[in-house]
């Protein structure tokens, strides 16, 4: 904008501007201004005043000498050649006749001529404004006679600093992660999120909360988008079709859905490559960040790209269920991981830490989880206390989360990762685990993890069971409600599942690891 600003301060002047950006972004908001910043009755300047007569005609759309055209509605293109023959005259009340023409791109080609002529000789009295999204569709002798900006995408954390602004200037209580949504709803542009911060305050009745911005927006909740990766962690492919099933009952966009998943994957992907530059504030951050943990960087890549590819072929498809089904099972049969977990009797690979076996070593069968520990049937109730006791954090943690004690020989422990979560296994983090253990021990241990199915014995399932056991109560609870029946016997409503969530203290929705202090 400094060109701009510059060209403006000295009175160097074009004769046409094109502003280029994708919807949103502010470019007639911006030729606008432009417009008064000719105008200004105090002068051609940088920094219209905004309230002599032509700063305020202008913002009020009365202004005689600016035309605004909007090129995508064919009414007001017909009239073109008439709007550009009256440019030859001097203008009424301004100092310039400011043609602002949006979306420029579609006018047609007789309505170009129109144009070209009047910019090939222009009158001094007169300027365009010219205004795009698609910039490649101007011809080129348009394009040679103006100067161009192209005006960027605005990124979400300064959408959501805006909106922070504006709702504490009004003393409006918000919650950081629904303007986050909002903020990656509206893509770049400010003037979307301004008009869904507006709904959000209506639909939240004076409050911008994360709950009321979800249900608004309406698109898919990010929930089932992390039901899915999650089923695809475990290869579960009949959950993920449940979930797809129940986007399909709620009629949710199966479109957008697609590019919400290939966004999330993005998350991942950067969440796994460059831990700083995450957003670290999202309601989800731990959710993803246990499928940053679970998922193998190039299978994220992958998933990434079959979103994508689903999304351009999703017109093609049968249908929306089908088209947005096919990338799915796609992703389950192409990530690598695609063995699968064997029976937990097979054979394990062993993966021991520098003291044991090394990876790759003459495999030695498993001891099959399901057998009493030889240190006594305790072992496996423990183990989730000492998992939970110990000082560990990030990924070690996660490890530790995502093992089964097998066998406790009392300087020797055995334990057994369930296959989906075999990257786990890098010795940095065996490292940590082992350093955290022998330091909880007050010994020198060995550490032997095997590969195996899950079982539902690791601290992390475990978790995950207890969290379902909850909603399941949380559930009936609501349901055994009266006033809930009556109104659902009345209306007859259905309870919606997913709305519901246990709401005991220090109670978190992921499944991944959690500081000991909150059990
Ligand atoms: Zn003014």
């Amino acid at each position: 904008m400094r060109a701009l600003t510059n060209a403006l301060r000295q009175n160097r002047l074009h004769h046409a501007w094109l502003l280029t950006g994708t919807r949103g972004v502010g470019k007639t908001t911006l030729a606008r201004i432009m417009a008064k910043a000719l105008n200004c009755e105090t002068g051609i300047t940088a920094a219209p005043c905004g309230v002599c007569g032509a700063c305020t005609e202008i913002d009020s759309g009365r202004f005689v000498d600016l035309l605004e055209l909007d090129a995508a509605s064919n009414t007001q293109v017909d009239n073109m050649r008439e709007l550009l023959e009256n440019a030859l005259y001097a203008p009424t009340s301004g100092r310039f006749k400011v043609y602002i023409i949006d979306e420029v791109h579609m006018l047609s080609r007789s309505a170009f001529n129109a144009m070209l002529k009047t910019l090939e000789e222009p009158p001094e009295h007169v300027k365009f404004i010219l205004a795009t999204t698609d910039p490649q569709k101007v011809p080129v002798t348009v394009l040679s006679r103006c100067l161009q900006f192209n005006l960027k995408q605005i990124p979400a954390p300064e959408i959501r600093g805006r909106l922070e602004a504006i709702l504490q200037a009004e003393g409006v209580p918000s919650e950081v992660a629904a303007l986050n949504l909002i903020a990656r709803a509206a893509q770049g542009s400010l003037r979307d999120a301004l008009s869904l911060l507006d709904q959000a305050i209506a639909h939240g009745a004076g409050r911008v909360e994360e709950q009321s911005v979800r249900a608004m927006l309406g698109t898919v909740d990010q929930s089932h988008l992390l039901s899915i990766l999650q089923a695809l962690v475990e290869r579960d492919g009949a959950r993920m079709l449940a979930v797809a099933d129940e986007m399909q009952a709620r009629s949710f966009d199966f479109e957008s859905a697609l590019q919400d998943l290939a966004t999330l994957l993005h998350r991942i992907a950067l969440l796994q490559t460059l831990p700083a530059a995450a957003v670290t504030d999202d309601f989800d951050r731990e959710l993803v960040a246990a499928l940053a943990a679970s998922l193998a960087p190039e299978d994220v890549q992958l998933c990434y790209q079959i979103a994508l590819q689903g999304r351009s072929d999703l017109p093609l498809a049968p249908d929306e269920y089908a088209g947005f089904t096919m990338p799915l099972l796609r992703m389950l049969a192409f990530a690598p991981q695609a063995s699968g977990p064997g029976p937990v009797s097979e054979p394990a690979a062993f993966a021991g830490t520098g003291s044991g076996t090394r990876a790759g070593a003459a495999p030695k069968p498993t001891a099959a989880p399901a057998a009493v520990p030889a240190s006594g049937g305790g072992a496996t109730a423990d183990w989730h206390e000492l998992v939970a006791s110990l000082k560990l954090g990030g990924m070690a943690r996660m490890l530790a989360q995502h093992s089964e004690l097998v066998r406790d020989d009392g300087d020797r422990l055995e334990l057994m990762v369930p296959e989906a979560h075999r990257h786990l296994l890098d010795q940095a983090y065996r490292d940590k685990l082992q350093a955290a253990l022998e330091e909880r021990y007050g010994r020198k241990l060995r550490l032997q993890f095997a590969l195996g199915a899950n079982t539902g014995n690791t601290p992390a399932e475990r978790d995950d069971q207890e969290r379902q056991a909850r909603e399941r109560r949380a559930i009936e609870a609501i349901e055994g409600d009266p006033f809930v029946r009556e109104v659902v016997e009345n209306f007859d409503a259905r309870v919606s599942d997913d709305s519901i969530r246990p709401t005991e203290a220090g109670e978190r929705l992921e499944a991944g690891p959690r500081s000991p202090d909150r059990r």
